[in-house]
């Protein structure tokens, strides 16, 4: 391919992804970090313009406009792709690699080094590599299939980078500034294709993982606790009933008692307040694995795998003084939130979920009728075999 028709390819993909970049931003929330892939393939499809045209520009701006635009272009890649991970990121992000540049650019304009120019866009680009591969190898993009995409896109232009450097100097001798010189433009052009296509493919599709991982999350929580919801904790439930293992387990569901009493006292709000409150504790007093779910309003449950019976009643019994022991802004410090509740332990037996949520259920409501704030152990029953 001659060397027009590898501009033209390369300035056509990074133009269309900057179109397909800017108009989901129109349609999506959070959307800076779409502005700023659109940014980074605008500059860099100018850069290429400016590559490929600096003959007719004046020759200052011919000697310092490709690599700036190109380094401002790589800091946007990083500025999306801090943005993406939830790190705090400023506008300066983005332009203090390229004034770094600038400044050594323009040292080496005042000494006729141009070497040094080339060695400094090098290096900046380089570094701005490396620092894009580590946010995408962070928390919370680690991991992801087409984080490990985009690593091995930015892998690939510093590879590249590195090669280029030693090339520029051993054969060329840096006699100019600009990352691509007329040598070897064929060879870092359809390399610049090759990582022009990956980033852009695998930042679509990176978006899209994480807003299916965040929609998966959201669809198995409840919005105002956070807790699980019934949903996840009846499938949880069903896969500790269908394990083989048969491993016993503790299963706590509870009520809080008289809460419409809440609402009608202090308000609908100081009553949400206090639901999210109850929930904050409980969770504290849970194991990481043990799942804890809104069953709805008022109604809670505790999933605890792998527990021995003494245990079981023993987390239920310190989850009931918890929240009984709680003290509210919005109330005097003589009230106090009650729970009831109905705590099953064993292996299941061959009772479908459902059906064992309803025993547990009718040791809930003998909570009720016997005073309230307390628990009752499900006595054993035909079906399912408590330990
Ligand atoms: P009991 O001890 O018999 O369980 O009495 P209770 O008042 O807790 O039970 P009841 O079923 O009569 O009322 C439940 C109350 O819980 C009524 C409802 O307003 C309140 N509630 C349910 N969900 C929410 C919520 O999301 N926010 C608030 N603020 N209140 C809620
Ligand atoms: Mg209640
Ligand atoms: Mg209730």
């Amino acid at each position: 391919m001659d060397l027009s028709t590898l501009f033209s390819a390369n300035v056509l993909l990074l133009s269309i992804f900057a179109i397909c970049f800017l108009a989901i931003s129109l349609q999506t929330h959070p959307r800076t970090h779409w502005l700023s892939w659109a940014a980074a393939n605008t500059l860099l499809a100018l850069a290429l313009i400016c590559f490929a045209v600096r003959s007719m520009l004046p020759p200052l701006a011919a000697y310092l406009l490709p690599n700036t635009l190109l380094l401002l272009g790589f800091g946007c890649h990083w500025h999306a792709a801090r943005l993406l991970a939830d790190m705090p990121s400023k506008i300066s992000n983005v332009v203090a690699p390229a004034f770094a540049y600038v400044i050594a650019a323009s040292c080496a304009y005042l000494l006729s080094d141009y070497a040094l120019a080339y060695l400094a866009a090098n290096v900046v680009l380089m570094l701005l590599s490396v620092a894009t591969i580590t946010v995408y190898a962070s928390k919370p993009l680690r991991g992801l299939i087409s984080s490990t995409g985009l690593i091995l896109g930015f892998f690939f232009l510093a590879a590249e980078g590195v090669l280029r450097t030693i090339h520029g100097f051993v054969s060329v001798g840096s006699q100019e500034p600009f990352m691509i010189d007329n040598q070897s433009a064929d060879i870092h052009l359809m390399c610049s294709l090759v990582f022009v296509s990956l980033t852009g493919a695998f930042s679509l599709a990176l978006s899209f993982e994480l807003m299916a991982d965040r929609n998966r999350e959201d669809a198995r929580r409840d919005p105002l606790t956070g807790a699980f919801n019934r949903r996840e904790f009846q499938a949880r439930l069903e896969t500790i009933l269908k394990d083989t293992r048969k491993d016993d387990f503790g299963l706590v569901h509870f009520d809080l008692d008289h809460f419409k009493q809440v609402n009608d006292r202090f308000g609908h709000a100081a009553g949400d307040e206090a639901l999210v409150r109850v929930c904050s504790e409980v969770k504290a007093h849970l194991r990481q694995h043990d799942c804890f779910a809104r069953l709805g309003g008022e109604e809670f449950a505790v999933l605890l795998p792998s527990i021995s019976r003494e245990n079981a009643y023993r987390v239920a019994e310190r989850l009931r003084e918890c929240i009984a022991g709680l003290q509210f802004e919005f109330a005097p410090r003589d009230f106090n939130v009650t729970a009831s509740a109905g705590v099953y332990h064993g292996n299941g037996g061959e009772l479908p979920s459902d059906e064992l949520l309803k025993t547990v259920d009718q040791s809930l409501y003998q909570s009720k009728r016997t005073g309230r704030n307390r628990i009752s152990i499900v006595e054993p029953v035909s079906g399912a075999a408590p330990s």
